[in-house]
């Protein structure tokens, strides 16, 4: 299928204002050239949060912080993407890598022995964090060029990409990475949403959290019939885009048909379908599938979801039978979250149960 880019639809004049922001010194000010204009050096993967106000501080449970350029021999690598600038409601997701950073209770020592299994995922996997990737606030397009790199840089190095969110926007850099490295039109996608996120545009524009999953397979990173969605429901989008979904060739599940079926029965065949034929499964996990009444810090909630209870199941499954080549947990917005920041301990978890999976998978139990 031919990527039609949908056409700029309002054209600012910008000539000029470019050389006059970089060189005018203002009073006041440090004059141009001044090392305190420098970013911080890249051997810090926290460097970015000097910055950005939004970015994380510290790794995730605990593990060691290491750039994207000098992984060593890192397994899993967890990425922050702070990014929702492409939101079409509420905001607040640019504050989501930071929030499921710091939900948890336990001691940020780099150590998590799962208790049903004794295994620890973060020793099993060497899992190591690399900070936030340094976006640009209001860039759309400079934004995701950034993750994406940052992303092919993880996979290349060949470890798992495991990217914290961020609006929904950031799989098409994500998964586009990873599809750099693995094939492009090699890797399955396993989408749990609400929404299905494959609008032919938004407000005109290519990228917004309502079009990651069409861009993927217009640009072949990902075809249509390695798509598998998970939690679909509510009344968008509409049918002229559910058409063009079913000419792809992509597969859903409604929630409506997992009550009927069972999530198990579900999840069986979701399985055998991203499996076959590909060169590895990337997980995409919108928040926003589990119940608001579970997970209310999202930007849009969509009632009637699966329990978070299903979801830490699901996504352990998946990392215990297929070969997970990246994931990204996206949509939590820590402004709308609460009481006791369960969408944040929740997307927390998910990660770390993702991992459970992957680690089972890895030590063959
Ligand atoms: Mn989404
Ligand atoms: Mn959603």
């Amino acid at each position: 299928m031919a990527f039609e880019p949908v056409r700029n639809v309002i054209t600012i004049e910008t000539r000029g204002c470019a050389a006059s922001s970089r060189t005018r010194w203002v009073p006041g000010s440090f004059p141009p050239g001044d090392r305190r204009w420098q970013t911080a050096p890249v051997t810090d993967p926290f460097a970015s949060a000097r910055h950005h106000s939004f970015a994380s501080r510290a790794p995730f449970a605990g593990v060691p912080g290491r750039p994207v350029d000098d992984l060593g021999d890192a397994g899993v690598v967890i990425v922050g993407a702070p990014f929702d600038w492409g939101t079409s409601h509420r905001p607040g997701a640019r504050f989501g890598p930071r929030a499921i950073r710091a939900a948890d209770y336990l001691s940020f020592d780099g150590a998590r022995p799962h208790l049903p299994t004794g295994i620890d995922p973060l020793q099993v996997l060497r899992v190591v964090d690399a900070g936030d990737v340094d976006v640009v606030p209001g860039y759309v397009e400079d934004s995701l060029e950034r993750i994406a790199a940052a992303v092919e840089a993880v996979a290349r190095a060949g470890a798992v990409p495991v990217v914290l969110g961020g609006d929904h926007t950031v799989t098409f850099p994500n998964a586009t990475g990873v599809a750099r490295v693995h094939g492009f039109g090699d890797v399955a996608l396993v989408h749990f949403d609400a929404h299905a996120d494959t609008a032919p545009d938004q407000s005109g524009r290519l990228h917004g959290h309502s079009t990651p999953m069409r861009r993927l397979i217009e640009s072949g990173a990902v075809p249509g019939h390695r798509f598998v969605q998970i939690g679909l429901r509510g009344y968008w989008p509409e049918p002229a885009v559910v058409e063009w979904m079913r000419g792809q060739g992509m597969r859903w599940y409604f929630m409506s048909e997992i009550e009927e079926r069972g999530l198990r029965a579900v999840v069986d065949e979701a399985v055998a379908l991203a499996a076959e034929g590909a060169a590895g499964v990337f997980v995409s996990v919108d928040i926003d599938v589990v119940d608001p009444g579970m997970a209310p810090g999202t930007g849009t909630p969509e009632p009637g979801g699966l329990t978070s209870r299903q979801l830490l199941d699901t996504v352990r499954r998946l990392g215990r039978e297929l070969r997970v080549v990246g994931a990204d947990v996206v949509e939590v917005s820590p402004p709308y979250d609460g009481p006791g920041e369960i969408t944040a301990f929740l997307a927390n978890r998910v990660v770390l149960e993702l991992l459970n999976g992957m680690a089972e998978r890895a030590v063959g139990v």
